[in-house]
């Protein structure tokens, strides 16, 4: 089997580094391509990041740490007290309203 791959190497810090992610967006690791106006979002034309790297996407996707929504959260299991107390909410959320 031959696997061919675009792009340069993917020993770089903003692979392996989540916090880093981000600078890979736009980069030479990232095709480049926007999507067309789209009327769901306004006729904004959408980035659409594709890996140009050793490892394609998968050197270039982004792990994050999200908080579920109130209202899917905690579903058959008790409420933290900061859950009771923010409404479900992560204090930072909660102020940013
Ligand atoms: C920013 C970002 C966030 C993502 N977040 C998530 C997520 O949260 N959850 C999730 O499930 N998935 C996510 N993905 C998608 C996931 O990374 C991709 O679906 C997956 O990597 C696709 O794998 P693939 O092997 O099909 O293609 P790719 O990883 O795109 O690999 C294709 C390879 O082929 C190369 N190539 C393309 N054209 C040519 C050519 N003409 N000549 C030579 N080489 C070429 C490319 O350079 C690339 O190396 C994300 C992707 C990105 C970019």
């Amino acid at each position: 089997m031959l696997l061919l791959e675009a792009g340069g190497t993917d020993v770089v810090d903003a692979v392996p580094h989540p916090g880093l992610s981000p600078t890979n967006i736009r980069s030479k690791r990232d095709w480049g391509y926007t999507a067309e106006a789209n009327p769901a979002v306004l006729n904004r034309k959408m980035m659409l990041p594709t890996g140009k790297v050793v490892g394609g996407g998968s050197s270039i996707n982004v792990m994050a740490w999200v908080r579920p929504q109130a209202r899917t959260a905690g579903a058959g299991r008790p409420k933290s007290f900061s859950e009771r107390k923010s409404g479900g909410r992560e204090p930072l959320t909660s102020a940013l309203g």
